[in-house]
């Protein structure tokens, strides 16, 4: 078989040779439980704040208002529900259709007790409407939790537009920025940001560990109780080795993303052109002006995604249909539902492109996809004509049985 080409870097990412290098030393040689008083300890200690600080960095954040977590669901998930747990007399929360399932089932959760959530809907580039925002604040609206780039489809969102209405109204604002991290400056100051989601294995750190930024003298209550880890905000011995992983991935990033960026989005633009060059008859989704650099989405008239994904993995290729499938089956993105894409004949596969990728990559894919749509075109031909027949052929029986 084929080498494998991985383009699917919006679901996860592979570990940096460097990152897993910060981070050996943690399993066998300091491996001290960083909350006792003594000296192995004191070094491992250090390092976490070292790395708490290339978080702080990253975001232009102080170090004091980085918690490290397991992941970004969680992150999330301690976002939202901190703030309803510190508003008891509100009631009304805002977000979008299109935001990741840790936000939308927080939210149903907290509809499902009682909770109203406006959800802002998107038109067919996936963009939201500021007005609809500001015509859905209520006086009893406790949080604003948007994310800055949407996964499906790349799209980029007017952050710091919204942290100046937040701030405005006096709203708290919460951002899931797991897709943006890497790929555009966030400076969670200048955008009015109060809380923050990231993660580490969108960024070639490992899965396993995310991060929480609360802005100083935000009301706060943890998720986990326990130790006083995290100075008493999230308990728990913490993931030394990944942590140290993460603030690597985050020097990494502040070192060198400019060239990586400009890098990802010429071979984006390469591929996308590629394929509306040879191939007729496909659409590419979102907001085209407004995108993370690494992301397209992008369907072929007659072809379902899903089809084409598994047509592709027979060649080693990897590219997602969207959302991932944590349980295995795959579903139509609810993001392009929002859009009301047509999805009947046809829906789109996400390629989302690393620092890894090349150009011969992309070649190959873009030349192996050729044939794969010609066929899957012609077998949806056959099935759609199938179909029809087998429609007529049970109208003639009722004709018949009637007559
Ligand atoms: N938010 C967004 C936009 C995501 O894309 C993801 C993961 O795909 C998450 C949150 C969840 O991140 P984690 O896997 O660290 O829980």
């Amino acid at each position: 078989m084929s080498k494998m080409i991985y383009l699917d870097n919006n679901a996860t990412t592979k570990v940096d040779n460097e990152v897993l290098n910060a981070m050996l030393p943690y399993f066998q040689n300091e491996y001290a439980n960083p909350s006792n008083v003594y000296s192995f300890s004191k070094k491992i200690k250090e390092d976490i704040a070292k790395a708490r600080l290339s978080i702080a960095r990253l975001i232009n954040a102080n170090s004091n208002e980085i918690i490290f977590t397991s992941c970004a669901s969680e992150s999330n998930n301690t976002a939202i529900m901190s703030a309803v747990r510190n508003n008891p007399n509100k009631h009304h929360l805002i977000t979008t259709c299109v935001e990741h399932s840790s936000i939308l089932e927080t939210m149903k959760y907290l509809e499902s007790i009682g909770y109203d959530v406006t959800y802002l809907s998107v038109d067919s580039k996936g963009r939201i409407n500021l007005e609809e925002l500001r015509n859905s604040i209520r006086p009893d609206t406790l949080l604003i939790s948007i994310m800055f780039a949407n996964n499906e489809i790349g799209n980029i969102f007017p952050i710091k537009d919204i942290g100046n209405i937040a701030k405005q109204y006096g709203i708290l604002f919460h951002v899931d920025a797991v897709q943006i991290i890497g790929k555009a400056r966030i400076d969670v100051k200048a955008m009015n940001i109060d809380t923050l989601s990231l993660s580490g294995h969108k960024i070639y750190a490992p899965k396993g560990v995310g991060v929480l930024y609360v802005k100083n003298d935000t009301p706060y209550t943890s998720l986990i109780f326990g130790g006083h880890q995290e100075q008493s905000r999230r308990a728990g011995t913490e993931n030394v080795a990944y942590i140290a992983g993460l603030g690597k991935a985050a020097d990494i990033i502040m070192n060198d993303n400019y060239r990586v960026n400009i890098k990802i989005s010429s071979l984006r633009d390469y591929m996308e052109k590629k394929i509306l060059d040879t191939i007729p008859n496909v659409t590419i989704y979102g907001d085209l002006y407004n995108r993370v650099p690494n992301t397209s989405s992008i369907s072929f008239s007659g072809v379902q995604g899903k089809d084409l994904l598994f047509a592709l993995d027979n060649h080693n290729i990897c590219v997602s249909t969207g959302s991932a499938c944590s349980a295995g089956f795959l579903k139509n993105s609810h993001v392009l539902e929002m859009m009301h894409a047509d999805l009947t004949h046809s829906s789109p596969i996400r390629i989302s492109l690393g620092k890894y990728n090349t150009k011969e990559e992309i070649d190959y894919f873009t030349n192996i996809l050729i044939p794969i749509i010609k066929k899957l075109r012609i077998d949806s031909n056959i099935s759609i004509r199938s179909n029809r027949n087998t429609v007529k052929f049970v109208l003639i029986k009722i004709v018949l049985y009637l007559v």
